[in-house]
């Protein structure tokens, strides 16, 4: 699902000339897969990106439609972008509201549903038709919006599954995996590109390859299932950072634990319990929601003691009561949660959980959601703690003008999680490793002072020879 708050952005790039297109990427990284692919066909097509409206010959506006408040975002957007005189498409989740959208802003250029990759680009094609066809080569793992050291590897679109509060589903269908294969080149294409980090994702990433009978697919000389395991195995191979989003607890996830313990993978899973009592997750009607979750939790730790896990979740769901909650305090407590983030409940037109009776007052709700995350952050203030004067090795994301590196673990996601702080690093590069010595903790993030470099690079830690994609936020 989608669990990261929405996020805008204008990318540009670089390239010959001929028309220009402008995106603007709202939604969690699923979205911004989808705006990546829009744009790899658009750049093979001749189009060049731009990170400015006045440069640009159409505007093309990838919208979010997870929570109302995203809606909204998304609507402004919108307008933002017809503003600027230019012809906008929109796409993306909110997008399957064509008639909606067609009564605010008449003039739209084109209005299309999440993934209709082919519509998006006819309609580029037709608001600025190129003056002279030009097929431009493209990298094989395509244009990327992320920072040139990272990527998000999309492995299914789509969900099986029906929670009361989502509308996933309706937007985007049913789950509709990858060929393995597929997936793997596209892993090994990114790192032969510099990549020093794959993210993982999908609506329900452990889901992975039901669909398609876990089909077995080639990748260099062998032969992989479409299942979890095989594709964690197989990134693996990869000797990059590997970090699985989006996980539930099913019991077919213990096979990637020993992974994570071998350090083939991250020891990182992000997994969006939402709740812990039993009635909300039945109301919530959750994936794995019977299964032991705190048992599950135990044995992973005992096969990998340094898993990380990070989890979201949402309070004041129509008909939590406050021993609900209590519950869900408590099962915090004991589950020790490395990171954590929470929403307060909010109806998502054409959502189910809308029609449930006993809506939660925003009061409450608010209340709630200030005493979890108060317990939350004296958790992680505890384990960050349990890491001064330990090494730990860290990958760079930019190195301020004072010579402080902003820096992430292997338990730290990008945007979502902590950082870590790295005082005299002018010398270290954006987009590689280095080993630092842990000096103090906060609530959150780390501070650190460098080390020497790392005795015998992994493979694949190679320099990122690569520069941080400049990405325009508002
Ligand atoms: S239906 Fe549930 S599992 Fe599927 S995308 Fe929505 S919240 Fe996630």
């Amino acid at each position: 699902m989608s669990d990261t708050p929405p996020d805008l952005k204008i990318a540009p790039s670089s390239g010959p000339r001929g028309k220009t297109v402008g995106m603007v990427s709202l939604g969690c990284p699923k979205a911004l897969v989808d705006s990546e692919r829009i744009l790899t066909r658009l750049r093979g097509d001749g189009y060049q990106t731009v990170g400015d409206y006045a440069e640009a010959d159409a505007v093309i506006v990838n919208t979010c439609a997870f929570l109302d408040s995203a809606r909204e975002e998304s609507l402004e957007a919108i307008a933002e972008a017809r503003a600027s005189g230019r012809p906008v498409i929109v796409t993306g989740c909110m997008g399957g509201e064509e008639a909606l959208i067609r009564d605010r802003f008449p003039d739209l250029a084109a209005v299309t549903g999440a993934q209709a990759y082919d519509a998006v680009v006819s309609a580029v094609h037709r608001a600025a038709p190129q003056p002279f066809a030009e097929l431009i080569p493209t990298p094989p793992a395509g244009l990327k919006l992320t920072p040139s050291h990272y990527a998000y590897l999309k492995i299914s679109e789509g969900c099986d599954h029906r929670c009361s509060f989502c509308i996933i589903p309706s937007l985007r269908g049913d789950l509709a995996s990858r060929p393995v294969g597929d997936v793997l080149a596209e892993a090994e294409a990114l790192v032969d590109r510099g990549v020093k980090e794959l993210l993982v994702v999908a609506q329900d990433t452990s889901a992975y390859g039901l669909d398609i009978r876990y089909q077995p697919g080639d990748w260099r000389g062998r032969e992989w299932r479409a299942n979890l395991e095989d594709l964690a195995r197989g990134l693996g191979e990869l000797g990059v950072w590997t970090r699985l989003h989006y996980i539930y607890p099913y019991p077919h996830v213990d096979a990637v634990i020993p992974l994570m313990a071998e350090g083939k993978i991250l020891p990182y899973l992000d997994i969006p319990f939402q709740h812990a009592s039993p009635s909300v997750l039945k109301a919530m009607k959750r994936p794995a929601n019977q299964e032991r979750t705190l048992e599950r939790l135990a044995a992973w730790r005992a096969i990998a003691p340094k898993l990380v896990v990070r989890s979201t979740f949402v309070v004041g769901f129509p008909g939590e009561t406050e021993a609900d909650f209590q519950f869900l305090l408590d099962w915090l407590e004991e589950a020790q949660l490395d990171r954590v983030g929470c929403f307060a409940y909010e109806n998502v037109a054409g959502a189910a959980a809308n029609h449930l009776p006993d809506h939660v007052p925003e009061e409450v709700k608010q209340d709630r959601r200030a005493r979890f995350m108060k317990a939350a952050e004296g958790i992680s203030r505890a384990k960050l703690k349990r890491k001064l004067g330990h090494v730990i090795d860290v990958l760079v994301d930019a190195v301020r003008p004072d010579g402080v590196a902003l820096a992430r673990s292997a338990a730290d996601a990008p945007e979502i999680d902590g950082c870590v702080y790295v005082r005299d690093a002018a010398h270290l590069k954006v987009g590689e490793f280095a080993r630092v010595r842990v000096e103090r903790a906060d609530a959150f993030d780390l501070q650190a002072a460098p080390m020497a470099p790392p005795p015998g690079a992994r493979p694949g830690f190679r320099s990122a020879g690569a520069r941080m994609h400049r990405v325009i936020g508002r």
